[in-house]
């Protein structure tokens, strides 16, 4: 009976046991990546210039994070918060003049160590080569929109096709050559649309009637610091050169400065002579009856300022649409393999930009166009289709995120937070303030003076500093376009109290060396 009963036991405990469940395959981490794209450029965001159904895509069947804000709005700076999960003070990247530590702690680096492949293709710009990456393929310095000088693993390689196009290919070409035995993750960087704004001269008719002014285009600076009127970035002073793509004999004199007033005038011919002859062609087929025709009216004042806006916007916009078109390339590929529901596809840009908003084109102001940046996130097994997030956020909260999906540990000393708990939840703890750092003056470009701040839910506090020692408080609930500072006024006396608080409360969290 005894054994009887043993053997019933036996076998009920044999067959009451659950199969070993498999283990949850890792996520593949596709980290989709432009330059100076910003959100009033993508659909999902703001839908009056443009119709980007790819990027969309990404939000609509995940999340999108309507803050998303970076810490310092400049391009190689911006990269290696990323990379690093730390502030510029921290990982020394501070301005665009610096080169990137890279013997310091990364992201990939510890993916690769957790039997991930990693793999970044396309702009990298940060001076020194990377590491941490089984496999890169790079733009040398910020690449051109034609025909790229690229390094893959160490070798130099001339492409010819548009640039856009050749980093999806390459991407493509990397997913069907990996070792498939182990999660991915792919870096897929964008030049586009960073300066000077070269379309696919199959794009070139698209955008072909004039776009809106937005509402502060002859913005005038007044009730701010001297740091908004002192900046060199309006659109009247593009270069009639490289920024408006005209060959000497369209123009009579460069008028504009570019940017850099000691920065020579630089000729789009270099350029205009890089494309091949087919290249050439079709470029020359749109734009020469334009150029004609700017050379004839002789435009002055806001005319000329206004055809500068539009010529700037359209090939703008152009570029991006390339980006979208491709990003949907991406996309069908993985959805074909079957790829696509076990990745986290990230997408972002390096920060925001102006599209006209006070006048500007370029980048660097903790104002909202570009201190903001696009952030959407796709993965059905933790995200549900059409989440909206709120929450204050930043890129430097992308490693926590990747490393917190990936199953591998955070280090404590990174200065961001994963992202992974507001994918399920809008009701979270989260932070209510996030801090901000500029510093590239008076060298390099478009003279943006130094300055750091504070931005809650509703107010920015912003202190210019260096030669100038000024601050800004915006009602941002009252005046989202940022017209008027505040910080004299009476009225918000306790508010800008609180946020100066706030803000050494966040440096000193955040190891801020004191000036
Ligand atoms: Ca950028």
């Amino acid at each position: 009976m005894f054994r009887y009963v043993m053997l019933c036991l036996l076998f009920l405990g044999i067959s009451c046991q659950q199969p070993k469940k498999a283990e949850e395959p890792r996520p593949n981490i596709l980290l989709i990546f432009t330059d100076d794209h910003a959100k009033n450029a993508m659909s999902l965001y703001h839908d009056e210039l443009i119709v980007t159904p790819n990027l969309d895509r990404i939000g609509l069947e995940g999340i999108t994070f309507n803050r998303a804000y970076v810490t310092n709005s400049i391009c190689a700076p911006s990269r290696a918060v990323i990379l690093t999960g730390k502030y510029s003070h921290l990982n020394g990247l501070r301005d665009n003049r610096d080169v990137f530590d890279g013997t310091q702690w990364t992201f990939p680096k510890v993916l690769l160590e957790n039997d991930y492949e990693t793999a970044l293709i396309g702009k990298w710009h940060l001076k020194s080569l990377p590491t941490g990456f089984t496999h890169y393929d790079i733009l040398i310095g910020q690449g051109d929109y034609y025909n790229p000088r690229m390094i893959r693993n160490g070798d130099t390689l001339d492409h010819v096709g548009y640039t856009t196009d050749l980093i999806t290919d390459f991407s493509l070409e990397y997913l069907q050559n990996r070792d498939d035995s182990k999660p991915f993750c792919l870096m897929y960087q964008h030049k586009a649309p960073h300066r000077n704004w070269m379309p696919n001269t199959k794009d070139l008719d698209l955008f072909s009637d004039d776009l809106p002014l937005p509402a502060t285009f002859y913005d005038d600076y007044s009730n701010r610091s001297a740091a908004a009127s002192e900046q060199d970035m309006r659109i009247s002073d593009m270069y009639l050169s490289t920024d408006m793509k005209l060959l000497p004999g369209s123009y009579r004199t460069e008028t504009g400065t570019g940017g850099n007033k000691n920065f020579q005038s630089r000729d789009f011919t270099r350029l205009h002579n890089k494309l091949t002859d087919e290249q050439r062609k079709a470029w020359d087929a749109h734009y020469d009856p334009i150029n004609q025709f700017f050379k004839e009216a002789n435009l002055k004042g806001d005319e000329l300022l206004e055809w500068k806006y539009q010529r700037y916007m359209k090939d703008y916009l152009r570029c991006v649409h390339a980006v979208d078109e491709n990003v949907g390339r991406l996309l069908a590929y993985l959805e074909t393999e079957g790829l696509l529901d076990n990745t986290l596809v990230v997408y972002s840009s390096d920060q925001g930009f102006y599209l006209g908003e006070h006048g500007w084109y370029d980048k660097r102001f903790m104002y909202e166009e570009s201190f903001s940046t696009p952030m959407v996130m796709r993965y059905p097994t933790l995200i549900k289709p059409g989440t909206v997030s709120n929450d204050l956020v930043m890129n430097i909260d992308l490693p926590s995120t990747f490393l917190d999906v990936a199953g591998v540990s955070i280090p404590a000393n990174l200065q961001g937070k994963s992202l992974k708990p507001l994918f399920a939840s809008n009701d979270l703890e989260w932070r209510d303030a996030i801090y901000y750092h500029y510093y590239e003056y008076p060298h390099g470009w478009h003279n943006v003076k130094k300055h750091e701040g504070v931005r809650t839910d509703r107010y920015k506090l912003i202190h210019f500093y260096d030669d100038i020692d000024a601050w800004e408080l915006f009602d941002l609930e009252k005046d989202p376009n940022e017209l008027k500072s505040v910080y004299e006024d009476p009225e918000y006396g306790s508010i800008k109290k609180n946020l100066e608080q706030k803000l050494e409360q966040l440096k000193k969290e955040l190891k801020v060396p004191k000036r």
